[in-house]
């Protein structure tokens, strides 16, 4: 009992003595002042201890005086701290054992052992002490703490039994003589009393087998050995009852001689100490618990990792009720289940197993949260059925708790089938489980906080990640986007057609065409109603081409209309409305300036009544001329020369049909020659002369002396003149001027065509170049495309044709062609020859 007492309270020393230097390394303080924060912090735990704790300064002054200590030495703490702990707790002389502490202490020993002394009443103590040395991490020795127990009683009862043991023939113990064989002779009443059998069963019986006889503690040679050697022997015992019940016994055994002097056989004095030996087993027990808790209590304090606080939660757990099989559960919550998270001995093999809560023993305990002991479980009901095959004798399960709910189930088995959990086993375990919880909850807090920490910089990045990758994809689309609405911007933009984009009839876009054709500035049709510009709801009755044809094409709309420009004035348009939605919400409008197309169909209807006019008449001439030359024989030359004017004419009308198809489709080509413009315009005065004198027109000309060479075609050059000249006859009223000018400035030669006619209304003059265009009705007899070729003729040469005119007054036209000879074709130049 008294060494388990020292190992005990050595080991607490021990951790004290590393907790003084773990916990007081805080640079440099002194030595007293490291004491004092050691004091501050501990002070709960020691004053919690069973024990005396006493610390002591380096001088031996009393610093720390705990309720047990006041409880034993009697004195205050107000009395005994700051003493002299030598001069107030004075040993009485020749009672230490060992001698002189302070000289072993003082080279670094703990020193253990036993000294009587007076507490403050003067009564005797008997004192068994352990004295360490404190030292901080530096290893300077701050003071020291002794750990004082009494056992005065215990000593005194120690002696009291020792003389009881030896008496021989008391008559409360089992006396029983023996033989030197150990066959039992003489069996009294008390060993009757305590092993069941009556003499006549016990007598001729050998004792160690009748008894089944086990040695307890010493270990080596059997009593029986020593009996030999030494004539006595004294110990304990086992033996079992005929009820086959256990006993412990504290035994004597001496020889007995006979008369004779010589050995004869033995004496045996037993008592039963099996009570005094479970107190002892207690206290043992309790020794253990203290050392445990205190152990647990420092190691799991500052232990944050889980898995190694459950393995010391574990482990401690089985040192003290001595086992090596041992497990934890830890509850899952997202699971709903528990999982077997450490074990050691047997259990190592259960890590990772499942229970459900209620199921076996450990579902039990978190169901019930209570402790559940079990001392023989392969026949227990309610364990769980995966454990059938399981060496598992007795079970003790218990809860660890966290945040007041049941975190964990410790799991503590024994294998051996004698073997069980008993109440002060359950007693210690269960405290020892509420010192584990404690720790538990500061892990699970602390595993918690990391979890979370870890969690949210793992969000943290995702979400930078995905940021990142937003704004590229982002910059990516709108770049794209960008692009395309460039692209698109430059195609709608290069058209010729207008393009609106509206919603619910508001403009959200118009092309640059649109802009151009309607002289609106882009910025000042946005988010304007497109009625604005045209009534497309209504194209038919807007239309100025009389009925507009609307086709419904799916969902494009095709018709004319009447756009208004900015200035107010209006041009007819082709429409191509484009309905983008099923209600009609946004649709696209292309738009075609028709103005020219509907200008030249008039033009080309006009012509094609001209046409067929100007070949009605000549026909009913030729007609007319040869039922003539029937009636009239004798005319018949006359008749004959009115026909042929009329089919030259007819000729004619023809050729400038073919030359305005074959300009209009670039066909023709000129002959290049070197032609003297003066003979050229002589030329054409003479063969027009007979036409102007015919209308008593007279005809000028004015040529410079020099020659006015040019590179040209003649006969078309010719055209042109006679065209120009004709005009000029047929617009001039009788007795009027016609005349020709020639003159050369720098590279041009410039031929000016005037007259004093009827002019040209200033409306018409844009126009009269265009092909079929007629000013004046019926003024002339001409096609409406003598100027148009006429114009055609002059750019082939490189030159221009324009016309100044006044109505009423006469008309100018001016024509240039480039003294330079234009580049020629080999073929051309070889034609022209
Ligand atoms: P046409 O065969 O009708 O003369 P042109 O192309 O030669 O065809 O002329 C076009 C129109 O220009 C004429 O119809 C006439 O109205 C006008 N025009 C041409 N020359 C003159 C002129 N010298 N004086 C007045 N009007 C003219």
């Amino acid at each position: 009992m008294d060494s388990n007492f020292w190992l005990g309270t050595l080991t607490i020393i021990g951790i004290v003595g590393c907790l003084a230097g773990y916990r007081l390394y805080r640079g440099a303080l002194s030595p007293d002042h490291e004491l004092r924060a050691l004091i501050r912090r501990e002070l709960t735990l020691l004053e919690s201890l069973p024990d005396a704790i006493i610390i002591l300064d380096t001088r031996m002054r009393i610093r720390t005086w705990n309720p047990a200590a006041e409880a034993i030495y009697k004195f205050t703490a107000a009395e005994a701290l700051g003493q002299d702990v030598t001069q107030l707790l004075i040993e009485l002389p020749g009672t230490m054992y060992p001698e002189r502490p302070t000289l072993r202490l003082s080279k670094g020993q703990t020193w253990q052992g036993r000294f009587a002394c007076l507490d403050k009443h003067g009564k005797k103590l008997i004192i068994s002490a352990t004295t360490n040395i404190l030292r901080n991490r530096r290893g300077q020795a701050i003071g020291y703490i002794a750990i004082d127990r009494n056992v005065t009683e215990q000593t005194h009862l120690e002696a009291q039994f020792m003389h009881q043991a030896t008496l021989l023939g008391a008559v409360q113990d089992v006396v029983i003589a023996l033989d030197r064989r150990f066959i039992i002779t003489e069996w009294n009443h008390v060993a009757e009393r305590l092993y069941g059998y009556a003499p006549e069963q016990a007598v001729g019986q050998v004792m160690t087998q009748l008894l089944r006889t086990e040695q307890i503690g010493e270990a080596g040679e059997g009593f029986s050995g020593r009996l030999r050697e030494n004539g006595a022997w004294q110990g304990r015992l086992a033996h079992y009852t005929q009820a086959g019940e256990r006993v412990i016994v504290s035994s004597a055994i001496s020889l007995l001689f006979d008369p004779k002097g010589l050995p004869a056989g033995y004496l045996m004095i037993d008592r039963d100490i099996t009570r005094q030996v479970g107190i002892e087993r207690a206290l043992e027990k309790q020794n253990i618990y203290l050392d445990t808790l205190n152990k647990t209590a420092l190691a799991l304090i500052d232990r944050l990792d889980l898995d190694a606080l459950l393995e010391t939660i574990m482990e401690r757990a089985g040192s003290m009720v001595d086992t090596a099989d041992a497990c934890i559960y830890l509850w899952d919550q997202a699971l709903g289940e528990m999982r077997v998270r450490v074990g050691i001995g047997y259990c190592r093999r259960y890590i990772g197993r499942r229970a459900l809560p209620g199921e076996g023993l450990s579902g039990k305990v978190w169901q019930s949260n209570q402790t559940i002991n079990v001392r023989d479980y392969p026949s227990w009901q309610g364990r769980a059925p995966d454990t059938a095959g399981d060496p598992l004798h007795a079970i003790m399960g218990l809860p660890l708790r966290s945040a007041g709910r049941v975190a964990g189930v410790l799991c503590l088995h024994y294998m051996q089938p004698d073997k069980y959990f008993d109440e002060s086993d359950e007693f210690v375990l269960a405290r020892f489980a509420e010192l584990a919880s404690i720790a538990l909850d500061n892990a699970f807090l602390f595993e918690a906080s990391q979890l979370e920490l870890r969690e949210r910089a793992r969000v943290e990045q995702r979400l930078t990640e995905l940021n990142a990758d937003l704004e590229r994809r982002v910059a990516e689309r709108t770049e794209q986007l960008r692009n395309q609405q460039n692209q698109l911007t430059a195609i709608l933009d290069a058209m010729g057609e207008g393009v609106i984009y509206s919603e619910n009839n508001q403009i959200r876009y118009i092309n640059r065409a649109m802009a151009q054709m309607t002289g609106y500035p882009v910025e000042a049709l946005i988010n304007q109603p497109r009625d604005l510009l045209m009534q497309t709801r209504s194209l038919k009755h807007r239309s100025s081409v009389g009925a507009v044809r609307v086709i419904v094409k799916g969902q494009t709309l095709r018709g004319t209309t009447l756009v208004q420009r900015h200035d107010k004035s209006e041009f007819e348009a082709a429409l191509t409305l484009t309905q983008l939605s099923p209600d009609a919400q946004n649709d696209v409008l292309i738009v075609r300036d028709i103005t020219e197309e509907v200008q030249l169909e008039g033009q080309k209807a006009q012509f094609i009544a001209n046409a067929s006019h100007e070949l009605r008449t000549p026909l009913t001439n030729l007609k007319t001329r040869l039922y003539l030359i029937n009636r009239q024989p004798e005319r018949t030359t006359d008749h004959l020369n009115v026909i042929e004017r009329v089919t030259n004419r007819m000729a004619q009308l023809v050729d400038d049909l073919l030359d305005v198809t074959r300009f209009e489709q670039g066909e023709i080509r000129m002959m290049y020659k070197t032609v003297c413009l003066q003979l050229l315009i002589e030329e054409v005065i003479e063969l027009e002369q007979p036409e102007a004198q015919r209308k008593q027109i007279t005809l000028e000309t004015a040529l410079p002396s020099d020659p006015v060479m040019i590179e040209g075609d003649p006969d078309r050059l010719m055209q042109v003149l006679v065209n120009l000249l004709i005009n000029g006859i047929n617009y001039t009223r009788e007795g009027g001027l016609v005349r020709v000018t020639l003159r050369q400035i720098d590279h041009r030669a410039i031929i000016e065509v005037s007259d004093n006619g009827i002019g040209i209304n200033p409306e018409h003059l844009a126009r009269i170049f265009q092909p079929f265009f007629r000013a004046s009705e019926g003024a002339g007899r001409g096609t409406g495309l003598g100027l148009s070729i006429s114009r055609e003729i002059i750019q082939l040469h490189g030159g221009q044709i324009s016309v100044t005119s006044e109505s009423g007054k006469g008309s100018l036209f001016s024509l240039w062609l480039p003294v330079h000879a234009p580049e020629r074709s080999e073929t051309e130049v070889m034609l022209s020859g």
